[in-house]
């Protein structure tokens, strides 16, 4: 643990990790953070592929060889037909057919189709959104059908792959599902309840929450892919069709020249719309959902981190909390990939930018503030170096008084005046070195909290009086009148000796820093259970900036340096400390060239009527 840092210091620290934090939300949003979640879903997709499950779909394809040898597209109603025909001996669960019906073509080739879908059970048929509304299939062939799904797979636009399929989509008053749901609640003789957060069919829950009419569901993609046939492959070997017993059967193409849409799923490999629509059925069937993570989740997760950031460099020094930051940091971008592998996609970027952000604001923070505490140190190191020179400077006049008498004393006979003259004189500067001494001491102390403060109520007059009689004399030498306004008659409780102290320290720095021929003006008043103990000079001032600094030890100002006037710079710093102690402040007003007002506020009381007559 380290030493404790300023309240403004820490309200500063706390300030710029949440800016620090909401520019990494806010990061969040931008198309870049987009594909960068991206590229991380497809790379957990590759690490983390669902189990491998026993398939309940089966693709029958109309490929290229199928066009090649069935007539092509001009006759691919009669190829479906078909294709149905082969299968419905083996009375599939369900039949999605990815093919827009809406228009006529040859009156027999629609009867044969139409034939064909009416010896079929649940059937699905396809419908999509165009400018006008939904393209239904006609009439002779949407009466055969169980439903109609959309066929809407939505490709990401950033980079064109196939993560997600809408479950719901709406043209006006018109809402239609998506062809791989009807197909599954079809398979399941069940239907879909709704609410706002899930679809339910059977007893599967699809955690597909209403979002923009859409309920996006992500597709679980199987690496090995519903098993396919095409349907000139059914035609040549009848037998085939057994594979297709009790599956749900989706239809479609897979000749390459006749995909509307080139897109991909997360594996890389291309995918036609059919199979799409059997992957997500499969995601339906075997529950392999993959759920966002909750926004709330995602922001607490976001705030944490900055958090544990904070404390760690706030509390911490030297290197554990640049090890916990690691820690943190490897945490973070564990974090998406151990959610993935429990099936809620966490977003990366978001998890990335709110770890080093804050965690790297914060190395920042602890970092300058320890250099700016070196570098106060380095500079109070030398004050009291200066301090110390002047100290021992200080203690040499008296030292060579005492000397130079003692020296006398011994080796002349002097007459019993002089020798009294003399050993009074060694007597006051041998007082006056050690009142130098104990006042250098006292400063120490009282810093490190040592002087125990003595606690009893004595008269602010008494205490004031006592200071300004010491003081006047020496501001008379300087043609200096102390004047005193309201002196409130009150009490404080504390140390009085102190107080006095400080106070005379205010008296003596207000005559030390006034030119010669000035007013010094003194007044103490009680308000609201305080006293404000003020001295007021018409002296050199003190700069703004320097306002700041002036009670910390050895502090000395350029002005009064220039002034010529010496000092060490500590009494203030004792006022300071002493007024602490009493449970108050200081307050300082002063402008170069105007003077200062020095005030002690301190808690005090007002004056009982017999205290007053023993003080008095
Ligand atoms: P010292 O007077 O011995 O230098 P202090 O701690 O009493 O030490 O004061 C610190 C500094 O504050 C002084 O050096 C001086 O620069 C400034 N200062 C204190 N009192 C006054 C005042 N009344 N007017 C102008 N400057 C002052």
């Amino acid at each position: 643990m380290k030493k404790r840092w300023p309240a403004k210091t820490i309200a500063a620290y706390i300030g710029l990790l949440g800016a620090a934090l909401t520019i990494a939300l806010i990061a969040g949003w931008t198309s870049l953070a987009a594909r960068i979640d991206n590229y991380a879903y497809d790379f957990f997709f590759n690490l983390y592929p669902p189990a491998p499950e026993q398939p309940q779909s089966a693709v029958l394809a109309v490929d290229e060889e199928t066009l090649a040898s069935m007539g092509g597209v001009r006759h691919i109603r009669t190829i479906l037909a078909k294709g149905l025909e082969r299968i419905a001996p083996v009375h599939p669960r369900a039949v999605a057919i990815d093919f827009i019906l809406a228009d006529r073509s040859d009156p027999e080739e629609d009867g044969h189709l139409a034939r064909a879908l009416s010896g079929m059970r649940n059937v699905v048929l396809s419908c999509e959104l165009v400018p006008g509304g939904w393209e239904d299939p006609i009439p002779a062939f949407r009466t055969t059908a169980a439903a109609l799904g959309h066929v809407h797979a939505e490709k990401n636009p950033l980079d064109g792959i196939s993560r997600l399929v809408p479950l719901e989509k709406s043209a006006g008053a018109i809402r239609r599902w998506a062809l791989s749901l009807e197909a599954f609640r079809l398979a399941r003789n069940s239907s879909i309840l709704e609410s706002p957060d899930d679809l339910q069919v059977g007893d599967t829950v699809l955690p597909a929450p209403h979002s923009a009419d859409e309920r996006p569901l992500r597709i679980r993609y199987q690496r090995a892919g519903s098993p396919t046939w095409s349907i000139w492959q059914l035609v040549s070997h009848p037998e085939l069709a057994a594979n297709f017993r009790d599956k749900t059967v989706f239809i479609g193409y897979t000749a390459l020249s006749y995909v509307r849409d080139r897109l991909f799923n997360p594996y890389g490999d291309a995918v036609q719309g059919v199979v799409i629509h059997a992957q997500a059925f499969e995601t339906m069937q075997h529950r392999q959902f993959l759920v966002p993570a909750s926004e709330v989740t995602v922001l607490g997760f976001c705030i944490l981190l900055a958090v544990a950031a904070g404390l760690n460099f706030g509390f911490l020094s030297g290197w554990p909390p640049y090890l916990i930051a690691g820690a943190l940091l490897a945490c973070a971008h564990a974090l998406p990939a151990v959610f993935f592998q429990n099936g809620i996609v966490f977003p990366y970027f978001i998890s990335i930018s709110t770890s080093w952000l804050p965690i790297s604001t914060a190395a920042a923070f602890q970092y300058f503030v320890v250099r700016r505490a070196l570098r106060r140190s380095e500079s109070d190191k030398a004050r009291y170096q200066q301090a110390i020179h002047f100290v021992t400077h200080e203690m040499r006049t008296p030292l060579t008084a005492i000397q130079g008498s003692s020296e006398m004393m011994g080796r002349y006979n002097l007459t019993d005046e002089k020798r009294k003259q003399m050993a009074s004189m060694i007597n006051s500067e041998s007082k006056r070195l050690a009142g130098m001494i104990q006042t250098f001491l006292d400063v120490e102390r009282l810093t490190d909290g040592q002087i125990d403060l003595k606690r009893e109520a004595f008269p602010v007059r008494h205490m004031l009086q006592a200071c300004l009689d010491r003081v006047r004399p020496i501001a008379e030498r300087k043609q200096i009148v102390i004047d005193e306004r309201d002196i409130a008659e009150a009490t404080v409780t504390g140390d009085r000796e102190l107080m006095e102290y400080a106070f005379y320290n205010l008296l003596t720095n207000a005559v030390k820093y006034s030119p010669a021929g000035r007013q010094v003006l003194v007044d103490a008043v009680l308000e609201h259970g305080s006293l404000r103990l003020s001295v007021k000079d018409q002296g050199i001032g003190i700069d703004a900036r320097e306002l700041n600094n002036i009670f910390r030890k050895f502090y000395r100002t350029k002005r009064a340096e220039a002034s010529g006037e010496v000092g060490t710079g500590i009494g203030l710093s004792i006022v300071e400390q002493i007024v602490i102690h009493h449970g108050g402040r200081m307050e300082v007003a002063s402008a170069p060239g105007q003077g200062s007002t020095f005030t002690i506020v301190v808690p005090a009381e007002a004056l009982k009527v017999s205290i007053c007559h023993d003080c008095s």
